[in-house]
């Protein structure tokens, strides 16, 4: 099983999602935030709290693979979040967009 973030994260970045973490395995960039795959234990604690759906375990698509590799390749570069924020500006108006 993997655990990814997806594309409603960007720009939005709510990090509801770290606070259940019990192994900080999410980074941040300036658009989002993606789990490492070496760290994360598949636990699933993430995958409700987050308010736009962005993660999911276990690709169901071709779109989702490719976030795979991104989340592995851009989490062991990037600074561990382990603590919840203010969102991103302009976060509340895309989840509206999202339909959530
Ligand atoms: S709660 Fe969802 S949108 Fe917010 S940072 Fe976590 S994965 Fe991204
Ligand atoms: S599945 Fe569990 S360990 Fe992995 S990112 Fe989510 S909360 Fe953290």
């Amino acid at each position: 099983m993997t655990t990814i973030v997806t594309e409603n994260c960007l720009n939005c970045r709510f990090t509801d999602c770290v606070v259940p973490c019990p192994v900080d395995c999410f980074h941040y960039d300036d658009v989002m935030l993606y789990i490492d795959p070496e760290v994360c234990i598949d636990c699933s604690a993430c995958i409700p709290e987050c308010p736009v759906e962005a993660i999911f375990e276990d690709p169901i698509s071709e779109e989702h693979e490719k976030w795979i590799a991104i989340n592995a390749e851009r989490a062991p570069q990037l600074p561990v979040c382990n603590e919840k924020w203010d969102p991103l500006p302009g976060a509340e108006e895309r989840k509206k967009k999202l339909g959530f």
